[in-house]
């Protein structure tokens, strides 16, 4: 036993957990309770539900809100949507189940008290795009968590959770989960018939534009640790177009958000020249893709593309024209608000740069990779779809249910479903959560055991990492670098570099190809011998380590999945540059992958592409 090892272990029994406090989970742990009055229901969380995950800062928009109480939008419109932005590519039946119910999620935010804004003129709510609704969300957040907190059991906040635990009765069926305190220290051993994961997307895999003291300025949430996949990956749940990364053009340095500006105030953008230059692109993007450019509207990646191209050309910076719509107070106060609402590091951005929108127009920059499920992209873990709507085999037990036996997912977490965002993540944990009732109950006296002798050797390697440094520590008299362990940071800066460098990162302008995907696992390979001896001096670094490792085994998936799909699906999120073309014969089709724990392999396949939804 080793110096840490003797932590307390805490056991928490529950029927079921959810693993990440953010929307999904919240809806999760609503929805549990509203089917399952008498079940044992448990959120485990990361940091402190009451402000955690992507929304802790709030947003200025619900993204995913269809309107059908004024004919606005059916879901069905939804599912073409994102459906032609993605390139051909999603699950209609997950995309389809979620739209049909996201309506009833919104009218439940309202309720609970959050100031969606009116039209005036009609009383609905006020648009600021086809599917975007405007808030005052500051407080989204927390207005959100506490009905998630009224309806579980217990919340478990600050809690890191490393490892699923499976069953050891019947192989392929999850038993719980086990994690760290990040503020006692202890050991927490969660028993449960039925996990749903919910921990987020996954920043910080790729290099970010700002290094160094600027590292935490990344678009998506930098706690976002890849936890979500990582985690199911791990037990070797299946997971789909992982390859799927998104780049996004922000506001440079303070990743401010666009939608806003463009569909709401009207700006638009031009090249450093005052040009508008998407125009120049369109044939040389129709060899590319074919007939995907003409559609409307034009999907992200495309858009992307143009503006990459644009700069590679020589006429960047490209700017946001802002100084015509700023000259009406009302837009330039809307303007402001959207990131005092959510963004407020890009308004103190301008402040220190001196920029003024209504006297210079700012740059826009794209930015580096992320790997999400819930927004214009869709990695994430492969799921059983709708008892009612999904094709047979995209079911194979209950909605939701990833390809391990009791183990479910919202969100961020499951693949193939772009474009839910806040409202439509608390949905999906919705149904995930009703489905886990069911299979809870009925699982009857079938319950799921620990193997109690896998706690302790998963205890000593939780730990390990604070083992390594207390020992290894005294090696050295100063600094940071020793013979015998390696700091969570150092070994993050070295993922990066590798994702960034070989697998499509900003500094080889978003392309890869085989040579370099098979270079990239190999120093992946070499990252993950050293990862036993990360060094860990305190409970937060040991958060760090595990994160690390989450962040590591993902960017892996993400490799694997990239290598296997041999086409350019998505110019302008990532360039295969020996197959650049999109190739609808071949690839219209999801990928997926499975991880073998024991032997390290990944075992790749393709499955089809239903299109349900003419
Ligand atoms: C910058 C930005 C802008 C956005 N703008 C909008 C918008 O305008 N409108 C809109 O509708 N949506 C928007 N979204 C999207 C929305 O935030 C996400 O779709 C949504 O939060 C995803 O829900 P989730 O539950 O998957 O992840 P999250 O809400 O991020 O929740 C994940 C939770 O898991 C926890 N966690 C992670 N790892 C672990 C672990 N190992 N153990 C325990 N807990 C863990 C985290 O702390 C977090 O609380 C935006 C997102 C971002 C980042």
């Amino acid at each position: 036993m080793g110096l840490f090892t003797s932590r307390k272990t805490v056991f928490v029994d529950s029927d079921i957990l959810v693993i990440g406090g953010g929307f999904g989970g919240c809806g999760a742990a609503y929805e549990s309770r509203y089917w399952g009055r008498d079940k044992k229901i448990v959120i485990v969380e990361k940091a402190n539900i009451e402000r955690s995950g992507a929304v802790a800062q709030g947003l200025y928009a619900i993204n995913c809100y269809m309107g059908m109480q004024w004919g606005e939008n059916q879901p069905e419109d939804h599912v073409r949507y994102a459906r032609n932005d993605l390139m051909g590519l999603v699950r209609e039946d997950l995309g389809y189940d979620i739209a049909r119910h996201v309506d009833a999620t919104v009218h439940m935010f309202e309720e609970w008290g959050l100031p969606i804004m009116k039209d005036e003129e009609t009383g609905r709510y006020k648009r600021e795009g086809k599917w975007q609704i405007m808030i005052h969300g500051e407080s989204y957040k927390p207005i959100i968590a506490e009905a998630a907190c009224k309806a579980a059991t217990k919340v478990y906040n600050r809690i890191m959770v490393t490892h699923l635990l499976m069953d050891e009765t019947r192989p392929n069926r999850v038993a719980g989960a086990v994690g760290f305190s990040v503020r006692d220290g202890n050991f927490y051993v969660f028993r449960s018939k039925a996990v749903i994961v919910t921990a987020g997307g996954a920043s910080h895999i790729f290099k970010p534009h700002s290094v160094g003291e600027g590292m935490g300025r990344t678009w998506y949430a930098p706690w976002s640790s890849a936890s979500a996949y990582a985690l199911p990956i791990q037990v070797g749940a299946k997971m789909t177009q992982m390859e799927n990364r998104i780049v996004l053009t922000r506001f440079k340095d303070g990743y401010g958000p666009v939608g806003a500006y463009f569909l709401h105030l009207k700006t638009y953008t031009e090249n450093a020249y005052g040009d508008d230059y998407e125009a120049t692109w369109y044939d040389s993007i129709k060899q590319l893709v074919g007939d995907y450019v003409d559609h409307q509207p034009v999907p992200t990646c495309l858009r992307n593309h143009a503006f990459l191209e644009e700069i590679k050309a020589g006429r960047g910076p490209i700017r946001m024209v802002t100084k015509e719509a700023f000259k009406d107070p009302h837009k330039e106060t809307v303007g402001w608000e959207n990131f005092l609402g959510m963004t407020i590091g890009q308004a103190v951005v301008w402040a220190s740069q001196n920029i003024d929108p209504k006297e210079t127009n700012p740059e826009l920059i794209m930015s580096e990779p992320y790997v999400m499920g819930s927004h214009a992209t869709c990695s994430g873990a492969w799921a059983s779809g709708p008892e009612d709507y999904a094709p047979s085999d995209y079911q194979w037990g209950y909605n939701r249910m990833m390809t391990v036996d009791g183990l479910f997912g919202a969100g961020d977490t499951i693949g193939g479903t772009a474009h839910k965002f806040s409202s439509g993540s608390f949905t999906e944990g919705r149904i995930a959560g009703k489905a886990a009732v069911r299979y809870v109950n009925d699982l009857g006296s079938d319950q799921p055991r620990v193997d109690e002798t896998e706690l302790d050797g998963l205890k000593t390697m939780v730990y390990q990492p604070m083992e390594n440094y207390a020992i290894g520590r005294n090696e050295i008299v100063a600094g940071t670098v020793s013979p015998s362990y390696l700091l969570p940071l150092h070994g993050l800066q070295r993922l990066e570099k590798i994702m960034d460098e070989y697998v499509g990162g900003t500094s080889t302008n978003y392309l890869t190809n085989e040579p370099m995907l098979t270079r990239g696992l190999e120093l992946l390979t070499m990252l993950k011998e050293d990862l036993p001896h990360l060094g860990a001096d305190s409970l937060h670094e040991l958060m760090r380590a595990w994160e690390l490792q989450h962040r590591v085994l993902t960017s892996e998936c993400v490799t694997q999945h990239t290598l296997f799909r041999e086409e350019t699906r998505w110019p302008g999120y990532y360039y295969r540059a020996d197959h650049p073309r999109l190739d609808d014969t071949d690839w219209h089709c999801f990928t997926l992958s499975r991880y073998d724990a024991e032997s390290g392999e990944w075992a790749m396949e393709k499955a089809p592409v239903h299109h349900i939804i003419d």
